[in-house]
């Protein structure tokens, strides 16, 4: 098109045609198509870039000595990218033929990582493949709420907590030694056994009905999983930007995933063999573990969040076989992936409330399934919430001060919910009378039968002290709330 006519003939086009929120090597030749298309398009110069600034990615792929050289090759964090984008800029001042090596060099790569083994795998496809509805569903609510009141027996107002208890110094300082191979696996496994004991007892001792093992084993509630799946790879340098000073370190989920062994059963099994109590399974879903990660881009999200459901699927399998009654799969991801743009919004909710009901579908009646959302916009998507269908949901609310109990009242909400009493982002102790005014407000909206009582989320940023003064007070708010209620109320 002649310059003229597109009224470019004064500008400079900067073309982002490098991928800046993703790991991936990509499409080289593909960019630099684009940027000869912009080129066509009569502009005074064409350069080159990233499509957003690179505080997405990790620094450099050469700081990454145990990721495996194939994947290597597959990938380029920000000194990568940038170097792409100098490529292409020669590309532009000199022509194509003066970087047709690098062009090449990176769609043999592309090539590569499409056809390498582990990418797409038979097993996990042919599974998938085979899904029917049947898969996404469990039994009735109501059948499944008697199964759980005769199994598990809780009183009115259950107690529990969101799954972690303080990651002290000892636990990072343990698990950094057994990662330097300092200490070796057996005694870092007694070291956290002893953790999971000393977490029990607290419990039992503050009088919490649905106990937790307190994820001592766990660096991170996505890692974790990753570090245990097939189909992703951790970095060791990785680190990005989460929030403010916060920072985080995303796996990589390169391949088609499955299961190897189970992940969490020895743990939970093993904290339910100190107590009589319910001890919570405590998982991480599927819209999560692909929010914070770095996921594949050569297939839609909603096949890849199918296959982590259905590995989480048998680790619940698992953990029921086990003993476990009760199986937590945490999902505070499920609103930050929500896409801004209204129209991309239904696909969205489709495939992540999907996954969810995937990975928990296959969860007897009597098995009672808890979900976490880490915050407190309910109102924003209460179907969605409604529509995993899980049998208790905790959510954020001490911060908002019970705001979201109205939302959840005027949706009909029905099943159980445990909007939290303790705002664990402050290291300060509600009191025992603050903590009954939030669940006697809580409690004027939402009917006792529905209504558990828990913290707003994990306590792993919290210290002992404070853990265990703020817990009293929540126990001794309960009880007092408790002499005024009946069930059924
Ligand atoms: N089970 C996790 C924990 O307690 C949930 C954390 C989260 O919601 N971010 O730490
Ligand atoms: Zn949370």
């Amino acid at each position: 098109m002649p310059a003229a006519a597109t009224g470019l003939a004064d500008k400079v086009l900067v073309g982002g045609v490098i991928d800046g929120h993703n790991i991936w090597r990509g499409d080289l030749a593909g960019a630099f198509a684009n940027l000869e298309a912009l080129r066509g398009l009569g502009a005074r110069a064409v350069a080159a870039t990233t499509s957003t600034s690179l505080l997405h990615v990790p620094h450099d792929v050469e700081d990454e000595s145990t990721l495996d050289a194939r994947l290597v090759s597959w990938l380029a964090f920000a000194d990568q990218k940038v170097g792409q984008i100098v490529t292409l800029a020669r590309g532009l001042a000199e022509g194509r033929v003066a970087i047709e090596e690098e062009l090449s060099a990176a769609s043999d790569a592309l090539a590569d990582r499409l056809s390498a083994p582990g990418v797409q795998d038979g097993a996990v496809r042919a599974r998938a493949a085979a899904l029917g509805e049947a898969d996404f569903s469990r039994a009735p609510y109501a059948e499944r709420e008697s199964a759980q009141a005769e199994a598990l027996r809780l009183p009115a107002l259950p107690l529990t907590t969101i799954g972690s208890f303080p990651q002290t110094g000892d636990i990072r300082r343990a698990r950094a030694q057994f990662t330097k191979g300092v200490i070796p696996a057996s005694d870092y496994e007694d070291f956290l056994r002893a953790e999971i004991d000393r977490v029990i007892v607290l419990q039992e001792d503050l009088g919490l009905d649905v106990l937790v093992h307190g994820e001592p084993e766990r660096n991170d509630m996505v890692q974790y999983f990753a570090e245990n799946l097939d189909g992703f790879a951790v970095t060791e340098h990785g680190w990005v930007q989460s929030y403010g000073s916060r920072a985080t370190r995303p796996s990589i989920l390169w391949g088609d995933v499955s299961r190897p062994a189970p992940i969490t059963v020895p743990w939970s099994t093993y904290a339910q063999s100190l107590t009589v109590k319910p001890v919570k399974g405590m998982l991480t879903g599927p819209v999560t573990i692909l929010a914070w990660s770095f996921v594949r881009d050569d297939q839609p999200l909603g096949e890849t969040a199918d296959q982590v459901a259905l590995a989480l699927r048998d680790e619940i399998a698992d953990l029921e076989a086990a003993g476990i009654g009760v199986i937590q799969v945490d999902e505070p991801a499920l609103r930050e992936l929500l896409p801004l743009k209204k129209a991309d919004q239904p696909a969205y909710l489709e495939w992540s409330v999907n996954s969810f009901r995937l990975a928990t579908g296959g969860a007897a009646s009597a098995t009672q399934v808890h979900t976490h959302l880490c915050y407190s916009e309910f109102g924003v998507v209460i179907d969605a919430i409604r529509a995993l269908d899980a049998d208790v949901t905790s959510i954020e609310a001490a911060r908002s001060r019970m705001e979201v109990v109205a939302d959840i009242s005027a949706s009909g909400f029905d099943h159980g919910i445990g909007p939290g009493v303790y705002d664990i982002h402050s290291p300060r102790v509600p009191t025992a009378a603050e903590v009954e005014g939030l669940l006697r407000r809580a409690a004027e909206e939402i009917p006792n039968r529905q209504l558990w009582v828990n913290p707003d989320c994990g306590l792993k940023t919290r210290g002992y002290d404070e853990t265990v003064a703020s817990l009293r007070n929540i126990v001794e708010a309960t009880q007092r709330v408790r002499e005024d209620i009946s069930v059924g109320a």
